[in-house]
């Protein structure tokens, strides 16, 4: 089942800091230690506007689910 917010991450932006991993575990992980994925949509987007909020590259996205 969907999260209430869409997360997306700019994988072309993205410059593996490894950040929004340590931030909100539940949404995104490192894949090959370079680039972020993510894990899983939250139903509370906190973590994840805290790592949109600080990554370096302004590679994550947070949106509300119409
Ligand atoms: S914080 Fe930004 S630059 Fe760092 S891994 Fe996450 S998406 Fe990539």
């Amino acid at each position: 089942m969907p999260g209430t917010h869409v997360v997306t991450v700019d994988r072309t932006r993205c410059m593996g800091s490894g950040i929004c991993g340590a931030v909100a575990p539940e949404v995104f992980a490192l894949r090959d230690q370079r680039v972020s994925v993510l894990v899983d949509e939250p139903d509370d987007p906190a973590g994840a506007l805290q790592a949109a909020g600080i990554c370096p590259a302004l590679a994550i996205t947070v949106l509300e689910r119409a």
